[in-house]
This record gives C-alpha cells, structure tokens and sequence, in this order.
C-alpha cells in the first residue's frame, strides 16, 4: 500500500523520565466536571449527566515544566480561557466497560489545558452549534509529560491547581470531580468504543479566566510533572 500524500505523523506525548512516548488515539474531554466549576458557567451540577466533547489528537502542544511550551494566542477570538485539568491515558479500550473494571484500562496520567475560546464556545453554546471552534483549535490541548499508573496510584485525591504569573487562579483536587475517572470511563465506553491512545481529559475545577499576552501560565496534579505555556 502507498499513501497518495505523504501520511500525516501520529501525534505522540512523551513520557516523564524516558524515551518514549504515547501514541494518541482520540483526545476526548468531559464538561463541567467539578460541581464550583458548573456553577460559573450558570448550570446547576446536580442535574447533569455527563457529557463530552473531543479534540483534535494534532491539537496536543508539548508543555512539560519547566522549559514548557509556547501557546500563540489563537485567531478570531478575544476571550481565551485557561482549564487546567488531569488527564488520564488509555492502554486498553472497549465497549459497555463496567466501572469496576475501568480502571483497567489505564496505562497512566499526565497534567493538560484546555485552552477554550470561550468567546466563539458561548456563540456556539446560543445558537445550539458544535463547540468545535471553540476548543478543538491549534494548540488547544497543551499537556505534560505523562507517568504510568504503576507509579502514581489512581490519581482519585491529588491537588490541581493553576498559577498566572504568579497568582494563583484554579485550586482543586480530584476527589471534588462530580463524575470519577471508573463512572467517566464506563459512561464514555457506551458511547464510544474506547481505544489504545485515547486521552481523556476530565474536567477543571473552578476559577476559569482570560488569558492575554505574555502570560507564563504554570499549572500542577499533585504527584505529576508540571504544565507550563507562555502565551506569545
Ligand atoms: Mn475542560
């Protein structure tokens, strides 16, 4: 078999501490995930079923602490907000996964933005349109070096925070996330049939905010390498 253009490369996200690196799949993402950050964006968190959307694997920008990456400040918007997140990485995959066994499916973790144009997602969000330009954007997807689960536990209580030049402005943990990494894996398997390289990013906790300029954002899952990106 030949390609007819030359085959685009496989977008891959390195690993703390070696030479290799994870070749991803799908990047998918779960909304309003943490019950203070629901309630910023006007949506009562008790009443909500999960829900998802995905980005583009080709829209990972390399973020690893402390060179970090340079995140260029995206077109047609003026409102870019940060969302600092765990992100969980898929060894295995399937369907109708149960919760009990979901956690089986896990190769590892790793630290990621989900840099939003909140400006075109609001857009989106009133005219009942896909969010896709709003998140699934160049660069959109900044993530650190990632560390297998055989070293860091399930990841169920551990801080996630985000500092702007300084000052911090998301500080949560994962044991507030209002659907669990096994619930968001077993929901997500019935929609979807999991896979070797999916990434899931699960949700930010509260203190979503703009971005300009010259920001040096430095973010953190307690346990995991650090995210860092200046906004050029
Ligand atoms: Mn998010």
């Amino acid at each position: 078999m030949t390609f007819v253009i030359p085959q685009p490369p496989v977008p891959t996200v390195a690993i703390a501490g070696s030479d290799q690196v994870f070749p991803v799949h799908r990047v998918y993402c779960v909304g309003r995930n943490y019950a203070e950050h629901a309630r910023e964006m006007g949506h009562d968190p008790d009443r909500e079923p999960p829900f998802f959307f995905q980005k583009s694997p080709d829209n990972l920008l390399p973020a690893g602490a402390p060179g970090g990456g340079d995140f260029p400040y995206p077109s047609k918007s003026e409102n870019v907000h940060h969302e600092i997140e765990l992100v969980c990485a898929l060894s295995g995959g399937g369907t109708d996964i149960p919760e009990d066994k979901a956690m089986d499916l896990v190769w590892g973790f790793g630290v990621g933005l989900d840099m939003t144009r909140r400006d075109l997602q609001g857009e989106a969000k009133k005219a009942g349109r896909p969010w896709d330009v709003g998140k699934a954007f160049e660069h959109a997807a900044p993530i650190a070096p990632l560390h297998p689960a055989t070293e860091t536990g399930d990841m169920s209580q551990a801080r996630v925070w985000l500092d702007i030049n300084g000052e911090t402005r998301q500080d949560g943990n994962t044991n507030q996330l209002i659907w669990s990494m096994p619930e968001t894996i077993a929901y997500l398997s019935g929609l979807f049939e999991l896979r070797p390289g999916d990434l899931i990013f699960t949700g930010t906790p509260a203190g979503v905010g703009p971005v300009v300029r010259g920001d040096v954002l430095e973010g953190g899952v307690e346990g995991l390498t650090g995210i860092k990106i200046t906004v050029t």
